[in-house]
This record gives C-alpha cells, sequence and structure tokens, in this order.
C-alpha cells in the first residue's frame, strides 16, 4: 500500500507541522475533500478495513471435535474392534463417530460466523468534512486525507495526525497496553519519539475517553499502527457458555462412571464364566450407551437458533454466554432517554425571567410558533417581536451546540443529540438560522457534553466575545451570580423562582436544559472547565417533551409479570425521571421511591445495597454509581441486565451480566463493553430477547429431557441382560445408530420450537438451579424405566418366538422408537397442537413444521435402518414383514400414559395462568 511505502521511505507525519501533513496529504482543513477526490481515493487505497485475521485452520479445528472424553471411548472402542478384526463393527463406530464430529464442526462454523457477521453488521460511522460540509459515513468509508472530528466516546477510526484538540483524552490500550487515557496534542514531536509517546497522532483503534479532536487521516486499514501489528480488532467468538462449561464438566464426571460401570460388568462377566470377547462387547455397548452423543450439536444449535432469533427482534449478540444470562435475568437497568423513551425531543416549553412561553408544532420541522403565556389564563398570544432575552436563550441553544438537522423530502432528523436537535428547532420556529447565527459568531473554542459535568460550553468571538454554557439546571445554577431580565439588564439570581418553574415543567415530565452566558476579555481563545466555575449569567430554561416508547410501556408490564424487574437508571432530572416511569408503570404509586445519585453519595454500602432493591427510579446518576448499582443488585443474587450509552458506563456494562449497548444512539465505547446491542435502542427489544433467552433454555431442558431417557433405557437393557448371562438384546452399533443418528435428527428440531405462551409469566429461573432437577431426574427415571421394559421385553419375546436374533434385536429398536415418537409429541408443542387440533382448535399447529419434519425423517430412517441390504450388513439388523412392523407399533400404546406421567412429575412447558 502506498501510504505505508511513504510513510516508512520518508515522512512521519508526527514529526513535521500538521500544516505540512495537510499539504502533503493535499486537502482541505476547512473544506475537507471533494466528493471526486474521495471516490478516486477510494478507488486507490481500498476500504479502511483490516484484513481478517486468518482463525485457525479448518483442518484443525474440525480435529479438535475430537477433543472429548466421550469420544475418547468410541475411537477406543473402534480401535479394539479393529484389532479383534471385526472390521465392519470398527468402520462403522469410527464412521458415525467421524460424522458426529462433522456435523459439530458444520454447526459451530456456522454458529460462529452467524455471531459474528451480526457483530459486524453494526457498523461504526465517523464524522468526516468533505465539500465543507460535515457528514457521518461509515469508518470503512474513510480515505487518507480525510479531515475527521473525533469526540468523547468515538472509537477512533483510522491513524489521524491531529490539528485542533480540545481536552482531547484518549485511551490507547489496545495498541500500547497503557490503560490511562493519553492527553493529545497538536505539535510537532522528535522523530524517535515512540508510538506510546506520539501525542499529536491518534491511532485507530482507540478510544476517546473525554474531549475533541479534528485530524487529517494519513493512514487507514492495515496500514495503519494496529494494522502493522495484525491484532485483530474484533474480538474473537467464543462459543463457550456456562451452560457448555457445565456440559464439559457432566461429561466428565459421565465419562468415569461410564468407564467404572464398564469395567466392573466386564469383571463380573468374566468371573461368572464368560469369555472375554462378548463381555468386553457388553462393556464397550455399556459405554456408547451411556453417552448422550448428540448433546453437544444440540446444545450449540439451539444457542445459535436463539441468536438468530433475537436478532431478528432487534437484539444482537455479541457474547454467546448472554443468550443464557438473559433467560434467568430478574432485573433490568434501563436507560431512560432514547430507550424507555423515543428520544424524539421537542421544546414545548420556554422560562425566561418570570415569564413564560408554550411553543407548538411536533418532530423536527420549522413549523410552529413560540406564544407568551398569559398569567393565570390558558390563553397564549404569539410575541411581536422577540424579546432581547427570549433571542438570547435561543441564540445559546443553538451555538452552543453540536448537532445539525438534516432534511430530506420535507422529513427533518437530527444528525447528533436528540436533546440538542430540539433546541436547534424551537430557534428556527421564530426564524433564527442555525448556520447563520454561527457564521456570525464563530465558535473559537468548546467543551463537548459529556454526561459527568452534565453541561456544555462554547466560546464565541466576535466584538464582545462570550461563553455560552448549556447543561442540567443543578449544574448550571450553582454557577450563576445573576440572570437577565426580559430587556437584557442583568439582576442577581432569583433562585426561588427558577426552581419552581423547574418543578413545574418537571413534574409534567418535561427534560429541562438552562443555559446560561459570561462575557470575556477579547484576548480569551479557549475555553476550559475553569473558566465557567462561577459568575454565570442565567439566561433560561427550555422544557422539551420526549414522549414514552409504546412498545416500552407494554415491555415494562410484561417483564414485570415475568417477575423481573424494571429499573430505570437517567442524568435527567429526578422529578421528570418520576413523572415518566410513573407514566410507564415503572414506578407504582407510592410504592417504590426514587433516589438521585446525590443521595447515594452519601450512603455506606450496605444502604445502598438496601435502596437499589426497593428503588426504582435512580436520577441524576454518575457513571460511576452505576457499577454500585450494579455490584449492589448482585450481592443480592440478582442477575442483571443494564444498559449504557456513555463514555464511563463500560466498567458497569462489563459487571452486569447482560450488558447492553445501543446500536444506534450512544459510544462506542460502551459497545465494546456490551454483550448485546439493540440495534433500534429500544427496551421492548430487551424484553423480546429476555423471552428469547428463555425460550432457548426450556428448549434445551426439553432435548436433555427427551434424550437422556433413551441412554438411560439403553444402558439399563445392557447391564443387566450382560449381569444375567443373556444374549444382548442391542449392540454397540446399534446404541451408535440411536443415540447419534435417531437422536439427533428427533432432537435437533426441539431447537426450533416455538415459545410457549407461559414463558413470560414464569418467574426467572434460578440461576444456582442445577442443570439437572431432581424432578428432570425422576422424569429420566421414569421414562428410562420403560424404555429398558420395552428393548429387553421385544427382545426376549422376538427371539424366544422366532429364534432370530438380528430380528430379535431389530424388533427392539423399531419399537423404541415408535414409542420414542409419542415420547417426542408428549414435550413438543406439536403435540399440544395436535390435542388442540383433535379438540377443533388448529392454531395450535403453528410453527410445529420443524417437529414433524424430524418425524418423518426418522421414520425413513428406521425404514432404511431394517430394510436395505446393506444397512442389515453395517448394523447386524434384518428385515421385518409388515406383521412384525405393526406389532413394534404396539408399544406406543403404553408410552402414551408414561409420557402423561412424566409431564405430571416435570412439566415440559410453562403453564400459562389460565392453566392454572
Ligand atoms: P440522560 O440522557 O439519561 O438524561 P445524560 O447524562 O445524558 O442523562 O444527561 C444528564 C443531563 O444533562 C440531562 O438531564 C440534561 O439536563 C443535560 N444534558 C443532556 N444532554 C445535554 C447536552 N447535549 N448539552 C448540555 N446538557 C445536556
Ligand atoms: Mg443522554
Amino acid at each position: 500500500m502506498i501510504m505505508e511505502k511513504e510513510q516508512e521511505s520518508y515522512v512521519n507525519y508526527y514529526e513535521i507541522p500538521y500544516q505540512e501533513v495537510i499539504e502533503k496529504l493535499t486537502t482541505d482543513a476547512e473544506q475537507g475533500l471533494s466528493q471526486t477526490e474521495v471516490s478516486q481515493r477510494y478507488e486507490q487505497y481500498g476500504a479502511n478495513e483490516l484484513e481478517a485475521k486468518p482463525g485457525k485452520p479448518w483442518w484443525l479445528r474440525l480435529l479438535l471435535q475430537f477433543n472429548d472424553p466421550l469420544l475418547y471411548i468410541l475411537l477406543i472402542a473402534g480401535a479394539v474392534k479393529a484389532f479383534m478384526e471385526s472390521w465392519t463393527n470398527a468402520i462403522v463406530i469410527w464412521g458415525v463417530t467421524v460424522l458426529n464430529a462433522v456435523i459439530g464442526y458444520v454447526q459451530e462454523a456456522k454458529a460462529e460466523s452467524a455471531i459474528a457477521s451480526l457483530a459486524k453488521s453494526v457498523t461504526t460511522e465517523a464524522t468526516v468534512l468533505r465539500d465543507g460540509k460535515q457528514v457521518r459515513v461509515p469508518s470503512r468509508e474513510l480515505v487518507p486525507g480525510d479531515i475527521v472530528t473525533i469526540a468523547s466516546g468515538d472509537k477512533v477510526p483510522a491513524d489521524i495526525r491531529l490539528f485542533k484538540v480540545t481536552n482531547l483524552q484518549v485511551d490507547e490500550s489496545a495498541l500500547t497496553g497503557e490503560s490511562v487515557p493519553v492527553e493529545k496534542s497538536v505539535s510537532p514531536l522528535a522523530g524517535d519519539t515512540v508510538l506510546a509517546d506520539r501525542t499529536n497522532m491518534c491511532h485507530a483503534g482507540s478510544f476517546v475517553t473525554s474531549g475533541q479532536g479534528s485530524g487529517v487521516v494519513v493512514a487507514i486499514a492495515n496500514a495503519t499502527e494496529v494494522g502493522k501489528i495484525s491484532k485483530s480488532m474484533e474480538e474473537s467468538v467464543t462459543l463457550t457458555t456456562p451452560l457448555t462449561r457445565k456440559f464439559a464438566k457432566f461429561s466428565k464426571v459421565l465419562l468415569y462412571i461410564i468407564l467404572a460401570i464398564a469395567t466392573f460388568t466386564l469383571i463380573v462377566g468374566v468371573a461368572q464364566g464368560q469369555d472375554l470377547p462378548t463381555m468386553f462387547d457388553a462393556a464397550v455397548a455399556l459405554a456408547v450407551s451411556a453417552i448422550p452423543e448428540g448433546l453437544p450439536a444440540v446444545v450449540t444449535i439451539t444457542l445459535a437458533i436463539g441468536v438468530n432469533r433475537m436478532a431478528a427482534r432487534n437484539a444482537i449478540i455479541r457474547k454467546l454466554p448472554a443468550v443464557e444470562s438473559l433467560g434467568s435475568a430478574t432485573v433490568i437497568c434501563s436507560d431512560k432517554t432514547g430507550t424507555l423513551t423515543e428520544n424524539k425531543m421537542t421544546v414545548q416549553r420556554i422560562d425566561i425571567a418570570d415569564e413564560h412561553y408554550v411553543v407548538s408544532g411536533t418532530g423536527y420541522s420549522p413549523n410552529g410558533e413560540i406564544a407568551l403565556a398569559q398569567h393565570g389564563s390558558e390563553e397564549a398570544s404569539i410575541t411581536d417581536g422577540l424579546n432581547p432575552a427570549l433571542q438570547e436563550c435561543l441564540m445559546a441553544g443553538i451555538l452552543c451546540n453540536d448537532s445539525w438537522l438534516e432534511e430530506k423530502g420535507g422529513d427533518w432528523t437530527v444528525i447528533g443529540d436528540p436533546t440538542e436537535g430540539a433546541l436547534i428547532t424551537v430557534a428556527s420556529k421564530v426564524g433564527l438560522n442555525q448556520s447563520d447565527v454561527n457564521k456570525e459568531r464563530r465558535r473559537l473554542d468548546a467543551i463537548p457534553f459529556e454526561s459527568q459535568y452534565q453541561y456544555m460550553a462554547t466560546l464565541h468571538g466576535g466584538d464582545s466575545p462570550i461563553i455560552y454554557v448549556k447543561g442540567s439546571v443543578e449544574a448550571i445554577l450553582k454557577r450563576c451570580s445573576q440572570e437577565i431580565t426580559l430587556r437584557g439588564e442583568k439582576i442577581p439570581l432569583q433562585r426561588e423562582v427558577i426552581e419552581k418553574s423547574v418543578e413545574e415543567m418537571a413534574a409534567q415530565g418535561l427534560r429541562v436544559l438552562a443555559f446560561a452566558k459570561k462575557e470575556v476579555d477579547s484576548n480569551q481563545k479557549s475555553v476550559d472547565h475553569e473558566d465557567i466555575q462561577g459568575e454565570l449569567v442565567f439566561l433560561g430554561l427550555q422544557g422539551m417533551i420526549d414522549p414514552p416508547r409504546e412498545e416500552a410501556t407494554k415491555a415494562v408490564a410484561a417483564c414485570q409479570s415475568a417477575g423481573i424487574q424494571v429499573k430505570m437508571i437517567t442524568g435527567d432530572h429526578v422529578a421528570t425521571a418520576r413523572a415518566i416511569a410513573q407514566k410507564m408503570g415503572i414506578q407504582k404509586e407510592g410504592q417504590v421511591l426514587a433516589l438521585t445519585g446525590q443521595q447515594l453519595e452519601h450512603m455506606d454500602k450496605a444502604k445502598i445495597v438496601h435502596n437499589v432493591e426497593k428503588g426504582s427510579v435512580f436520577a441524576r446518576v454518575a457513571p460511576a454509581q452505576k457499577l454500585q448499582l450494579v455490584e449492589g443488585l448482585q450481592s443480592q443474587g440478582e442477575i442483571v441486565a443494564m444498559t449504557g450509552d456513555g463514555v464511563n458506563d463500560a466498567p458497569a456494562l462489563k459487571q452486569a451480566d447482560i450488558g447492553i449497548a445501543m446500536g444506534q444512539g450512544g459510544t462506542e465505547v460502551a459497545r465494546e463493553a456490551s454483550d448485546m446491542l439493540l440495534t433500534d435502542d429500544n427496551f421492548a427489544s430487551i424484553e423480546a430477547a429476555v423471552e428469547e433467552g428463555r425460550n432457548v433454555y426450556q428448549n434445551i431442558r426439553k432435548a436433555i429431557a427427551f434424550l437422556l431417557p433413551v441412554n438411560g433405557g439403553e444402558s439399563m437393557t445392557i447391564l443387566i441382560s450382560a449381569l444375567l448371562v443373556r444374549d444382548l438384546p442391542i449392540l454397540a452399533i446399534q446404541v451408535l445408530w440411536l443415540n447419534m443418528i435417531n437422536s439427533v435428527t428427533m432432537t435437533v428440531p426441539l431447537a426450533f420450537e416455538p415459545k410457549t405462551a407461559g414463558l413470560m409469566q414464569q418467574p426467572p429461573r434460578n440461576p444456582n438451579e442445577p442443570l439437572i432437577t431432581g424432578k428432570l431426574l425422576r422424569r429420566i427415571g421414569v421414562v428410562s424405566l420403560f424404555n429398558w421394559i420395552l428393548i429387553f421385553g421385544v427382545f426376549e419375546w422376538a427371539e424366544a418366538v422366532t429364534g432370530d436374533i438380528d430380528l430379535a434385536r431389530t424388533m427392539a429398536i423399531q419399537a423404541l422408537v415408535a414409542a420414542r415418537i409419542i415420547y417426542l409429541l408428549s414435550i413438543s408443542q406439536l403435540g399440544v397442537g395436535l390435542v388442540q387440533f383433535i379438540r377443533g382448535n388448529i392454531s395450535g399447529l403453528a410453527n410445529t413444521s420443524a417437529i414433524a419434519v424430524g418425524i418423518l425423517a426418522a421414520v425413513a430412517l428406521q425404514i432404511l435402518f431394517s430394510q436395505v441390504g446393506l444397512m442389515n450388513v453395517l448394523f447386524e439388523t434384518a428385515s421385518l414383514s409388515w406383521q412384525q412392523w405393526l406389532l413394534c407399533l404396539l408399544p406406543m400404546l403404553p408410552m402414551i400414559p408414561t409420557a402423561m406421567l412424566a409431564n405430571r412429575i416435570d412439566p415440559p412447558n410453562p403453564k400459562t395462568a389460565t392453566e392454572n
């Protein structure tokens, strides 16, 4: 790549003054590149994307599939068979094992790439100057020479030589390992400056932790520093989850038990005088029968399907374990603005001095009017001409602003922060235009908005330079000493009047912003936090409405009936938050309290824990307190889902069991720290994800309930027959057929089971509950016993009647599968649907086709298993006559009461409220 060569052969961009850099890259700090230039450079340099780091080669990943204790047994069993020269046996055992590995490999690869591509589907954007206009473009479309602006919370999109910084601090730990953010500057550095000290550069892959900066892109994609060390910025996808780890542990324990029992059988058999090869066969069959070979594949598939279903409902899983934790979530802590509410802000009321104005119009279009509300009446009259105070308050709103509006076919949208968009709109309703005002009062410097300060400030030049500040009432008022009258004269601050206005507005659920100014010396060129610590002149208040999302209100109710607490966490005013929480049913009247960050600050740890459990609204919460909230809840055993959008939310997001970031609003920093992204920023999507998470768990549980009784029945059969010195009713290879081919065909469809109605009327699952509960164990016991009687009975009877051992085994297996179909129906929605269908209601059959297909496929395979010559050779089966087939169907009948009993012991689906 040319950039790379240039960089190495001659120029270090950090060494030369930025003007030269701009010249070298033939670009323009005021105008940026032109669109034609961008297209050309894009052609030349390609997309700004790191080449994917090659993962493990496929053959290694395939081999790793065999790295499972249970599979070792199979491989060894095959080897022993080969040693004993039972070649067909050996080949079948190995063949089925390989098939199993291939299925596992394909499933894992599919799941991994699905998760990875979902995560990628959320594009990172960059703010860039092109043709003299600021635009947001996907980061992959940046080219060298682009002039970009980065701000707190952004991920640096490319290697950038800075030429303007405002308190810019960058976390470069991904690149340098240094976890303390680095303060940036613009002046040239010595040639031998090491990467970590190149303070006038920002490197791709680092994160802006505070401030703002502008610079020119000097390297993209693999020519960037991070590209050179070819350290992939994408975290690799892992498919391990707490559940899969539990399985791994379970397999190990199982392995030892199996080995012990198999050895025991072998010894007892030989002691009873049976010959060694027969007993060895029995031991192998026993080992093979006890292993639920199909289970890992089913678990992975179920998780992967859960991920896809969540994505379809706007929740993108970044880390697979979240799928499980979602199912057991007990508390959801959600941001208010944008997640519970629409984040479509409209200024509705403005208070200046002791007058208040009402604003008409909706959305961001300039249609609407500002009218003076008459004292003591609801009447309002249009103001003729703007009074100086109102004008200045509106001006402050558009000058102290980092966002802008865009119009497409009469539709107005905000680029940036909706809170700021609303301020631009309201000013435009009286003809104040953002770009005109900005030209008149050029911005010299700014302190961008950050949650932790709760304000933003800008310095504007001209004859009388001035700083405008806007922010939360608390943050602004404590810095003001004066206010202006309607005519623009300064008088001492009338704090009570203002606070009364604020209370009124907040009680209506309005989000209130306060505005202030400070006149400064004409030689002041920059603004710092110290400059606005005091002596500000208060200008007025603007109150904006941000309606609750309708779906979110419903979702809150759904969560509550599912036993999940919903808590609102916000940086907003407590009264505003409370008003909205009440509207949405989050805070039940009089029941629970609303707390502020300030109150939390004065509490000790025990008190915080007590209050986070009880409280449902937390207002003016600082990001660091979010972490305290999560930890407090977790210490009470809660499983916490927490949303976050700011730079400082990362620790809380990481600590939460499910950290949730926003796909549209919010910062890259928060996204990077999260387990899940909401593509629509909507609380309702969290509820949807919880529901899907519960379904995943339920379906995995069903798979276990379905698979294990067959293993149980087989093992009992082999163990008992071997100990009774009778012919084995089922051979090792036949067990493999059942456990792998038949089980996978019939169990995988369980992963596609539709959600049941009662899913969200249940309390959350206890996270400490073992995978296999007492109930489930009893269910497995009952059905295993039935299966044992069935196999043993059919085999003994058929052998006695026909004297043909192959035929007797085949019949036992066919009978087992027939009964198994009934059992599958009894735990799946297809069974429920069929019962409803018989009662005349067809709707229960919706979305059950997967199970139907699974059953049909299993039937077809069973026919091949006994009726095809080759299969008779491979699996030592015999073909059945139609009468024998009919006989094999008989066990379906006694399976019906057995399955009903099992369902009583351990209900497969949650009951809906009406059923209870
Ligand atoms: P939230 O979004 O939950 O309301 P924030 O931390 O974003 O919390 O905002 C906290 C407060 O800071 C807001 O209630 C508002 O008063 C003020 N604020 C929000 N956005 C801006 C902004 N762009 N500029 C100045 N002040 C802001
Ligand atoms: Mg906000």
